[in-house]
């Protein structure tokens, strides 16, 4: 435990002040005149997207330079293991809805100043924003998830902190196989005299998110970029209880989208959420493709560097 808990002492220790954060601008918003949101000015192909990126901006390079750059294929040898307790994750319940935005890259949760936050290894982080990756930009040990959410937080010194949840789809093939087994087993105790518990009818876990399915009702309102909803209540104790029966997977790497600074303390969770497919298929509707693709292993050569080299290996005239 006091091991895994200064590895990621460490790791934050070794975080430097971020102004900026994955999937968005600023959790400030720079708001057009009018209200408006502004979207992103980048995007995911073509002239704007990841392989131009750093281009963009001249505070972009590290897009390009970075050596710590993510999202990155979550497999052993590239992340500390941290459990769920040593991370205190604090999601007050939203009665009165939240504001939920398209900003053209990405749809996001704003979260500013509603109490939620993080405290590891002494170290209090304040939740700003969450949003979501079609599909996920990490890789669960080589795997593509259909979604990825990023919750991403920020200490009193600017340090950022981004706990990543990936999204599968329920099929209701689980849920059902699970349910038919729970039945047989309480036809068997019938059987046997004893007494059912209602619990040993239902399973709740392998189910779809109920907190996602209510803030993705609202998906088809928010279908333009710059626009905003103020989604239904969303019971955030659903998303925290199912996060803590898991550990994170933790490690020092950088903004998924421009300016890539690095020095971000990513925890991605091993416990995965679910939505249904109809939730997916409008989600995906409205969010498109927004996912970077996975960079290079931790230390090694960013994959744009690495490219260019290629490049110029290949284009040199024959002797
Ligand atoms: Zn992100």
């Amino acid at each position: 435990m006091a091991s895994r808990l200064s590895s990621f002492a460490l790791l934050a220790m070794a975080a430097s002040p971020v102004f900026g954060f994955c999937g968005s601008r600023t959790h400030l918003h720079t708001r057009a005149e009018g209200g408006g949101i502004e979207v992103g000015k980048f995007g995911y192909f073509g002239e704007t997207g990841p392989f131009k990126w750093a281009t963009l901006d001249a505070a972009n390079s590290a897009c390009a330079m970075g050596k710590n750059q993510s999202p990155i294929s979550m497999v052993d040898g590239q992340f500390n293991v941290i459990g769920a307790s040593e991370v205190k994750l604090e999601i007050p319940d939203a009665p009165q809805g939240i504001e939920f935005e398209n900003l053209g890259t990405t749809i996001e949760g704003v979260m500013e100043g509603s109490g939620a936050k993080i405290n590891v290894g002494g170290t209090e982080f304040e939740m700003k924003q969450f949003h979501f990756h079609q599909p996920s930009e990490h890789l669960d040990n080589g795997t593509s998830m259909p979604m990825e959410m990023h919750m991403v937080f920020q200490s009193a010194e600017k340090e950022v902190s981004v706990i990543g949840v990936y999204i599968d789809i329920d099929t209701g093939a689980n849920s059902a196989a699970l349910q038919a087994r729970h039945q047989a087993m309480a036809n068997k105790r019938f059987a046997a005299g004893m007494k059912i518990m209602p619990s040993t009818l239902t399973n709740s876990t392998a189910a779809a998110s109920t907190m996602l399915e209510t803030l993705f009702s609202s998906i088809e309102e928010i279908k333009t970029p710059g626009t905003v909803v103020k989604s239904k209540p969303l019971v955030m104790s659903e998303l925290v209880d199912t996060i803590k029966t898991g550990n994170f997977q933790a490690y020092s790497g950088s903004l998924t989208t421009p300016p890539c600074t690095e020095g971000v303390s990513w925890m991605v969770a091993t416990q995965k959420l679910k939505i249904s497919t109809a939730s997916y298929e409008k989600v995906r509707n409205v969010v498109k493709f927004n996912s970077r693709f996975a960079q290079n292993t931790l230390g090694s050569t960013n994959m744009l560097s690495m490219g260019a080299e290629t490049v110029a290996s290949v284009s040199k005239p024959a002797a």
